[in-house]
């Protein structure tokens, strides 16, 4: 399918000024093939009143946004679409106050709902792996020497890294928090972040000794600590470039219950610096919303304070 997205505000204002035309958008992309009863898998439909679709062989009534991000919400299509447009317009992201001003919203706890939903859709379920080579390595984020305000409800929380090579910079990334450094810790997410095959470079960590299905290429760090960024410059770079967003963007005030949801908002945008157009990124995020779980707010736990977003 064609790539179909709007590239300016204004296109996005024009072409989504209805809740109905935002569920035709979106009917496209969950059934880019054309209508799939989730229940049957019939491909005749009819269309009914409130954007329901009835299937012609099980009689199911589908909504193209039952079981995605946009299920249940209170809020319509119209201002979704707004939000996933700040989100992915601003070459560093929107934080939740700001899109509640932007948008006009009456709370921020609303403001900072919708903000997490999308971070969750920015990872695609059953992405794919990296390839080739790729550095492995660990940071930790919070804790003293980051500088984070309200630390003292923070403890410093543990990050897997691992960056593709591309010649001479730097490719695809995954980034997940992690919970200790053991083998099985490093090894599992080695399993989830890299195709076997491919061969991959860490430290001189024992943990990571005995990887099964990979190449392993050791570089061990002689006296210098200064050297440790050229043995894997990629990741180390990653690493950099995600506490500065951290700290910058977000002022460094992300609880560790929260930091999966940034890993992958950054993840979302390092994976596409390089994508020459804003309005692909809101079609990715787009694509990926309507294919994931839907995300009861409870389980976004409790919102925090105003300038945490
Ligand atoms: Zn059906």
């Amino acid at each position: 399918m064609a790539e179909d997205y709007p590239k300016t505000l204004m296109e996005l204002e024009q072409r989504f000024a209805t809740n109905q035309a935002c569920r035709a958008y979106l009917f496209t992309l969950r059934w880019p093939e054309g209508f799939a009863c989730p229940k049957c898998g019939g491909r005749v439909a009819w269309p009914m009143s409130r954007g329901l679709w009835l299937c012609g062989r099980c009689r199911y009534q589908a909504s193209v946004t039952a079981g995605t991000i946009f299920q249940d919400s209170h809020l319509p299509l119209t201002l979704w679409f707004r939000a996933m447009w700040q989100v992915t317009s601003q070459k560093n992201g929107a934080s939740a106050l700001g899109l509640q001003r932007v948008l006009g919203l009456g709370s921020y706890q609303t403001a900072w709902a919708l903000l997490h939903k999308l971070r969750r859709a920015m990872v695609r379920p059953g992405r794919d792996r990296l390839t080739g080579v790729v550095e492995v390595d660990e940071t930790y984020w919070g804790g003293e020497e980051e500088g984070v305000r309200g630390r003292q409800t923070q403890d410093k929380a543990l990050i897997a890294v691992a960056a593709q090579e591309d010649g001479g910079g730097i490719g695809r990334i995954r980034l997940r928090r992690i919970p200790d450094l053991t083998r099985a810790t490093l090894h599992g997410f080695i399993a989830q972040a890299v195709e076997p095959g491919s061969t991959v470079r860490t430290d001189g960590l024992q943990a990571y000794r005995g990887l099964v299905g990979y190449g392993h290429e050791r570089r061990v760090q002689g006296p210098d600590p200064e050297a440790a960024g050229k043995l894997l410059p990629r990741v180390h770079r990653v690493v950099s470039l995600l506490k500065r967003w951290l700290l910058g963007t977000h002022q460094g005030a992300i609880g560790q219950e929260y930091l999966d949801y940034y890993l992958d908002e950054f993840t979302f945008r390092f994976n596409r610096r390089q994508s020459a157009s804003r309005g692909k990124l809101f079609y990715r995020l787009a694509q990926q919303a309507v294919q994931v779980a839907p995300v009861p707010f409870d389980s976004l736990v409790h919102p925090q304070p105003v300038g945490a977003g």
